[in-house]
Protein backbone atom coordinates (compact mmCIF):
# COMPACT_ATOMS: atom_id res chain seq x y z
CA UNK A 1 0.00 0.00 0.00
CA UNK A 2 1.06 3.97 -1.23
CA UNK A 3 0.56 6.00 1.51
CA UNK A 4 0.47 8.51 -1.44
CA UNK A 5 3.75 10.22 -1.85
CA UNK A 6 5.47 10.91 -4.90
CA UNK A 7 8.79 9.58 -3.48
CA UNK A 8 9.33 6.46 -5.48
CA UNK A 9 13.69 5.44 -4.67
CA UNK A 10 15.02 4.68 -1.44
CA UNK A 11 17.35 7.62 0.03
CA UNK A 12 20.69 6.73 0.95
CA UNK A 13 22.06 4.95 4.19
CA UNK A 14 24.61 2.69 5.65
CA UNK A 15 24.10 -0.56 5.75
CA UNK A 16 25.13 -2.32 9.73
CA UNK A 17 24.67 -5.83 10.54
CA UNK A 18 25.78 -6.68 13.86
CA UNK A 19 26.37 -10.18 14.76
CA UNK A 20 25.06 -9.66 18.62
CA UNK A 21 22.83 -7.53 20.82
CA UNK A 22 25.50 -5.73 22.55
CA UNK A 23 26.99 -4.96 19.02
CA UNK A 24 23.81 -3.40 17.99
CA UNK A 25 22.86 -1.10 21.29
CA UNK A 26 26.19 0.14 20.70
CA UNK A 27 25.38 0.70 17.21
CA UNK A 28 22.61 2.78 18.20
CA UNK A 29 23.79 4.42 20.96
CA UNK A 30 26.47 5.67 18.60
CA UNK A 31 24.06 7.07 15.94
CA UNK A 32 21.30 8.20 18.32
CA UNK A 33 18.34 9.53 16.55
CA UNK A 34 20.67 9.07 12.92
CA UNK A 35 20.17 4.99 13.01
CA UNK A 36 17.41 2.80 12.74
CA UNK A 37 16.92 -0.58 13.46
CA UNK A 38 15.61 -2.79 10.52
CA UNK A 39 14.55 -6.49 11.07
CA UNK A 40 12.63 -7.97 7.83
CA UNK A 41 13.01 -3.83 6.35
CA UNK A 42 9.17 -4.63 4.82
CA UNK A 43 8.05 -1.57 6.75
CA UNK A 44 11.04 0.79 7.24
CA UNK A 45 12.05 0.24 3.30
CA UNK A 46 8.76 1.91 1.98
CA UNK A 47 8.18 3.91 4.48
CA UNK A 48 12.21 5.26 3.52
CA UNK A 49 10.99 5.60 0.18
CA UNK A 50 7.91 7.90 0.83
CA UNK A 51 10.33 9.89 2.92
CA UNK A 52 7.85 9.34 6.36
CA UNK A 53 11.16 8.37 8.06
CA UNK A 54 14.40 8.47 7.59
CA UNK A 55 17.83 6.94 8.87
CA UNK A 56 21.68 7.25 7.96
CA UNK A 57 22.27 3.84 9.36
CA UNK A 58 20.38 1.05 9.33
CA UNK A 59 20.91 -1.53 11.98
CA UNK A 60 20.23 -4.78 10.67
CA UNK A 61 19.11 -7.53 13.20
CA UNK A 62 19.09 -10.58 11.39
CA UNK A 63 22.99 -11.53 11.49
CA UNK A 64 22.26 -12.16 15.56
CA UNK A 65 21.95 -15.80 15.87
CA UNK A 66 19.66 -15.55 18.90
CA UNK A 67 17.04 -13.34 17.82
CA UNK A 68 15.80 -16.01 15.16
CA UNK A 69 15.07 -18.84 17.68
CA UNK A 70 11.59 -19.84 18.31
CA UNK A 71 11.52 -21.87 21.80
CA UNK A 72 9.06 -23.22 24.51
CA UNK A 73 9.99 -23.20 27.99
CA UNK A 74 8.63 -22.45 31.23
CA UNK A 75 4.95 -22.70 29.70
CA UNK A 76 5.81 -19.88 27.31
CA UNK A 77 6.46 -19.48 23.63
CA UNK A 78 9.33 -17.38 23.12
CA UNK A 79 9.76 -15.36 19.45
CA UNK A 80 13.11 -13.93 18.73
CA UNK A 81 13.04 -10.53 16.70
CA UNK A 82 13.69 -11.95 12.98
CA UNK A 83 11.33 -15.11 13.44
CA UNK A 84 9.03 -13.95 10.44
CA UNK A 85 5.27 -14.55 10.03
CA UNK A 86 5.91 -17.35 7.64
CA UNK A 87 7.64 -19.08 10.38
CA UNK A 88 4.88 -18.83 12.50
CA UNK A 89 2.21 -19.47 9.96
CA UNK A 90 3.74 -22.84 9.12
CA UNK A 91 4.46 -24.22 12.98
CA UNK A 92 2.52 -27.23 12.65
CA UNK A 93 1.89 -27.65 16.24
CA UNK A 94 1.11 -23.64 17.40
CA UNK A 95 -1.34 -23.89 19.34
CA UNK A 96 -2.10 -19.96 20.15
CA UNK A 97 -5.18 -19.66 17.22
CA UNK A 98 -5.06 -15.70 17.54
CA UNK A 99 -1.22 -15.50 17.06
CA UNK A 100 -1.97 -18.26 13.76
CA UNK A 101 -4.72 -16.56 12.57
CA UNK A 102 -3.27 -13.23 12.71
CA UNK A 103 -0.07 -13.87 11.08
CA UNK A 104 -1.48 -15.68 8.47
CA UNK A 105 -3.59 -12.46 7.17
CA UNK A 106 -1.35 -10.34 6.68
CA UNK A 107 0.01 -9.50 3.47
CA UNK A 108 0.66 -12.00 1.50
CA UNK A 109 3.01 -15.13 1.10
CA UNK A 110 6.01 -12.84 -0.02
CA UNK A 111 5.88 -10.20 2.25
CA UNK A 112 5.63 -12.81 4.97
CA UNK A 113 8.57 -14.55 3.63
CA UNK A 114 10.85 -11.49 5.14
CA UNK A 115 8.79 -9.42 7.41
CA UNK A 116 8.61 -10.35 11.58
CA UNK A 117 6.53 -10.56 13.78
CA UNK A 118 7.91 -8.35 16.21
CA UNK A 119 9.26 -5.88 12.91
CA UNK A 120 5.15 -5.85 12.45
CA UNK A 121 4.23 -4.92 16.39
CA UNK A 122 7.16 -2.01 16.62
CA UNK A 123 6.08 -0.75 13.18
CA UNK A 124 2.94 0.87 15.70
CA UNK A 125 0.47 2.23 13.22
CA UNK A 126 -3.19 1.19 13.59
CA UNK A 127 -4.22 -1.45 11.11
CA UNK A 128 -1.59 -3.65 11.82
CA UNK A 129 -2.85 -7.17 12.97
CA UNK A 130 -0.07 -8.68 15.35
CA UNK A 131 -0.60 -6.29 18.17
CA UNK A 132 -4.06 -7.25 19.04
CA UNK A 133 -3.54 -10.73 18.81
CA UNK A 134 -0.79 -10.55 21.46
CA UNK A 135 -2.69 -8.49 23.39
CA UNK A 136 -5.64 -10.60 23.49
CA UNK A 137 -2.91 -13.26 24.36
CA UNK A 138 -1.33 -11.59 27.15
CA UNK A 139 2.06 -11.58 25.60
CA UNK A 140 4.61 -9.52 26.92
CA UNK A 141 7.96 -7.74 25.04
CA UNK A 142 11.77 -8.27 26.36
CA UNK A 143 13.47 -5.47 26.09
CA UNK A 144 17.57 -4.72 26.04
CA UNK A 145 19.30 -1.29 25.96
CA UNK A 146 22.49 -0.33 27.23
CA UNK A 147 21.02 0.00 30.76
CA UNK A 148 20.01 -3.91 30.96
CA UNK A 149 16.80 -5.52 29.95
CA UNK A 150 13.42 -5.15 30.95
CA UNK A 151 9.98 -7.17 29.92
CA UNK A 152 6.66 -4.77 29.08
CA UNK A 153 3.42 -5.58 28.43
CA UNK A 154 2.81 -5.43 24.73
CA UNK A 155 -0.38 -3.77 25.84
CA UNK A 156 1.55 -0.90 26.95
CA UNK A 157 3.86 -0.74 23.86
CA UNK A 158 2.40 0.65 21.53
CA UNK A 159 1.83 4.19 22.97
CA UNK A 160 0.51 5.89 19.52
CA UNK A 161 0.65 5.79 15.72
CA UNK A 162 4.55 4.96 15.09
CA UNK A 163 5.49 5.53 18.66
CA UNK A 164 6.67 3.13 21.02
CA UNK A 165 7.40 3.33 24.96
CA UNK A 166 11.08 2.05 24.68
CA UNK A 167 14.33 4.52 24.28
CA UNK A 168 15.65 4.94 21.31
CA UNK A 169 18.93 2.88 22.25
CA UNK A 170 16.59 -0.19 22.99
CA UNK A 171 15.60 -3.34 20.79
CA UNK A 172 13.06 -5.75 21.47
CA UNK A 173 14.91 -8.80 21.27
CA UNK A 174 11.66 -11.39 21.28
CA UNK A 175 7.82 -11.40 22.17
CA UNK A 176 6.87 -14.05 25.44
CA UNK A 177 3.26 -15.69 25.04
CA UNK A 178 2.00 -17.51 27.94
CA UNK A 179 0.88 -20.80 26.47
CA UNK A 180 -2.07 -21.71 29.24
CA UNK A 181 -3.87 -18.59 28.31
CA UNK A 182 -7.20 -20.18 26.89
CA UNK A 183 -8.99 -20.43 23.29
CA UNK A 184 -8.82 -17.15 21.08
CA UNK A 185 -9.55 -15.94 17.59
CA UNK A 186 -8.87 -13.26 15.41
CA UNK A 187 -10.98 -11.72 12.58
CA UNK A 188 -10.05 -9.10 10.49
CA UNK A 189 -11.77 -7.11 7.81
CA UNK A 190 -9.94 -5.07 4.90
CA UNK A 191 -11.10 -4.08 1.45
CA UNK A 192 -8.76 -2.42 -1.08
CA UNK A 193 -5.58 -3.16 0.90
CA UNK A 194 -4.70 -5.93 3.14
CA UNK A 195 -4.37 -3.56 6.10
CA UNK A 196 -7.78 -3.96 8.24
CA UNK A 197 -10.24 -1.53 8.44
CA UNK A 198 -11.51 -3.24 11.93
CA UNK A 199 -9.72 -6.50 13.84
CA UNK A 200 -11.32 -8.27 16.75
CA UNK A 201 -9.29 -10.63 18.97
CA UNK A 202 -10.84 -12.60 21.54
CA UNK A 203 -9.26 -14.97 24.13
CA UNK A 204 -10.98 -16.58 26.82
CA UNK A 205 -9.43 -18.33 29.93
CA UNK A 206 -11.98 -21.51 30.40
CA UNK A 207 -10.61 -22.22 33.94
CA UNK A 208 -11.34 -18.41 35.32
CA UNK A 209 -13.63 -17.62 32.42
CA UNK A 210 -11.98 -14.42 31.87
CA UNK A 211 -12.60 -12.78 28.41
CA UNK A 212 -10.63 -10.34 26.40
CA UNK A 213 -11.56 -8.74 23.41
CA UNK A 214 -8.75 -6.89 21.76
CA UNK A 215 -10.07 -4.25 18.76
CA UNK A 216 -7.12 -3.19 16.26
CA UNK A 217 -8.05 -0.32 13.35
CA UNK A 218 -10.01 1.60 15.15
CA UNK A 219 -7.52 3.88 17.35
CA UNK A 220 -3.94 4.70 17.07
CA UNK A 221 -3.29 1.91 19.36
CA UNK A 222 -5.55 -1.35 20.25
CA UNK A 223 -8.73 -1.07 22.55
CA UNK A 224 -8.78 -3.43 25.02
CA UNK A 225 -12.07 -4.60 26.91
CA UNK A 226 -12.79 -7.19 29.13
CA UNK A 227 -15.53 -8.58 30.70
CA UNK A 228 -16.87 -5.90 33.02
CA UNK A 229 -16.31 -3.48 30.48
CA UNK A 230 -18.90 -5.36 27.95
CA UNK A 231 -21.26 -6.74 30.79
CA UNK A 232 -20.25 -9.88 29.29
CA UNK A 233 -23.34 -12.62 31.82
CA UNK A 234 -21.95 -16.34 31.63
CA UNK A 235 -25.07 -18.18 31.26
CA UNK A 236 -26.88 -15.65 28.95
CA UNK A 237 -27.19 -16.48 25.16
CA UNK A 238 -24.38 -15.55 22.71
CA UNK A 239 -26.23 -12.92 20.88
CA UNK A 240 -27.43 -11.84 23.79
CA UNK A 241 -24.20 -11.19 24.85
CA UNK A 242 -23.09 -9.97 21.94
CA UNK A 243 -25.82 -7.27 21.74
CA UNK A 244 -24.40 -6.19 25.19
CA UNK A 245 -20.81 -6.11 23.60
CA UNK A 246 -22.42 -3.73 20.77
CA UNK A 247 -24.17 -1.54 23.06
CA UNK A 248 -20.61 -0.93 24.85
CA UNK A 249 -19.39 0.14 21.09
CA UNK A 250 -21.96 2.88 20.88
CA UNK A 251 -20.71 4.15 24.10
CA UNK A 252 -17.41 3.89 24.29
CA UNK A 253 -15.45 2.63 21.00
CA UNK A 254 -15.68 6.10 19.21
CA UNK A 255 -13.70 4.75 15.99
CA UNK A 256 -11.29 6.94 13.96
CA UNK A 257 -11.79 8.28 10.30
CA UNK A 258 -8.75 7.80 7.95
CA UNK A 259 -7.77 7.25 4.58
CA UNK A 260 -9.07 3.64 4.86
CA UNK A 261 -12.52 4.21 6.07
CA UNK A 262 -14.84 6.59 7.51
CA UNK A 263 -15.84 6.73 11.59
CA UNK A 264 -19.28 4.81 10.79
CA UNK A 265 -18.57 2.35 8.49
CA UNK A 266 -15.76 1.16 11.00
CA UNK A 267 -18.18 0.89 13.77
CA UNK A 268 -20.18 -1.01 11.14
CA UNK A 269 -17.57 -3.43 10.84
CA UNK A 270 -16.33 -3.61 14.50
CA UNK A 271 -19.44 -4.72 15.32
CA UNK A 272 -19.59 -7.24 12.29
CA UNK A 273 -15.93 -8.74 13.21
CA UNK A 274 -16.49 -9.23 17.04
CA UNK A 275 -19.70 -10.85 16.03
CA UNK A 276 -17.76 -12.86 13.99
CA UNK A 277 -15.16 -13.83 16.34
CA UNK A 278 -17.33 -14.50 19.65
CA UNK A 279 -19.80 -16.69 17.50
CA UNK A 280 -16.39 -18.22 16.61
CA UNK A 281 -14.98 -19.15 20.00
CA UNK A 282 -18.42 -19.54 21.54
CA UNK A 283 -21.01 -21.30 19.12
CA UNK A 284 -23.82 -19.35 17.07
CA UNK A 285 -24.30 -19.36 12.92
C1 LIG B 1 1.87 -4.24 0.51
C2 LIG B 1 1.87 -4.36 2.02
C3 LIG B 1 0.79 -4.94 2.64
C4 LIG B 1 0.77 -5.06 4.04
N1 LIG B 1 -0.32 -5.63 4.64
C5 LIG B 1 -0.32 -5.80 5.98
C6 LIG B 1 -1.40 -6.44 6.64
O1 LIG B 1 -2.36 -6.91 6.05
N2 LIG B 1 -1.34 -6.55 7.99
C7 LIG B 1 -0.28 -6.09 8.72
O2 LIG B 1 -0.27 -6.26 9.94
N3 LIG B 1 0.76 -5.50 8.12
C8 LIG B 1 0.77 -5.34 6.77
N4 LIG B 1 1.83 -4.75 6.17
C9 LIG B 1 2.93 -4.26 7.01
C10 LIG B 1 4.01 -5.31 7.11
O3 LIG B 1 3.48 -6.51 7.57
C11 LIG B 1 5.05 -4.75 8.05
O4 LIG B 1 5.71 -3.68 7.38
C12 LIG B 1 6.07 -5.80 8.47
O5 LIG B 1 5.44 -6.85 9.15
C13 LIG B 1 7.12 -5.17 9.34
O6 LIG B 1 7.99 -6.20 9.75
P1 LIG B 1 9.51 -6.15 9.33
O7 LIG B 1 10.17 -7.31 9.98
O8 LIG B 1 9.67 -6.03 7.86
O9 LIG B 1 9.94 -4.82 10.08
P2 LIG B 1 10.88 -3.64 9.60
O10 LIG B 1 10.32 -3.03 8.38
O11 LIG B 1 12.29 -4.08 9.54
O12 LIG B 1 10.67 -2.65 10.83
C14 LIG B 1 9.42 -2.04 11.06
C15 LIG B 1 9.56 -0.98 12.17
O13 LIG B 1 9.81 -1.62 13.41
C16 LIG B 1 11.07 -1.23 13.96
N5 LIG B 1 11.65 -2.46 14.49
C17 LIG B 1 11.76 -3.64 13.83
N6 LIG B 1 12.27 -4.58 14.65
C18 LIG B 1 12.50 -3.96 15.83
C19 LIG B 1 13.03 -4.40 17.08
N7 LIG B 1 13.42 -5.68 17.26
N8 LIG B 1 13.12 -3.52 18.10
C20 LIG B 1 12.72 -2.23 17.94
N9 LIG B 1 12.21 -1.75 16.78
C21 LIG B 1 12.11 -2.60 15.74
C22 LIG B 1 11.86 -0.64 12.79
O14 LIG B 1 12.81 0.32 13.20
C23 LIG B 1 10.73 -0.03 11.97
O15 LIG B 1 10.38 1.22 12.51
C24 LIG B 1 1.88 -4.61 4.79
C25 LIG B 1 2.99 -4.04 4.15
C26 LIG B 1 2.99 -3.93 2.78
C27 LIG B 1 4.21 -3.33 2.11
Amino acid sequence: MSFGSPYMTIPKFSYLKPNSISEAIELLEKYGDDAKVKAGGIGIIAFMKERLTSASYLVDLKGIPELGMVQESDGYLRIGATVTLRRLEEMRNLKLMALHEAVSSIADPIIRQSATLVGDTCEAIPWVDAPPALISLGAYAHVAGKKGTRDIPVSQLIKGTGELSIDSGEIITGISIPESGGNSTYVKFSSGSEYSIASASVNVNPKSKELTIVMGAVAESPRIFNQSTVEWKWGESVEKNIRGVWKTFDDRLEPMSDMLSSSEFRMKISKMVVARALKDLFGGA
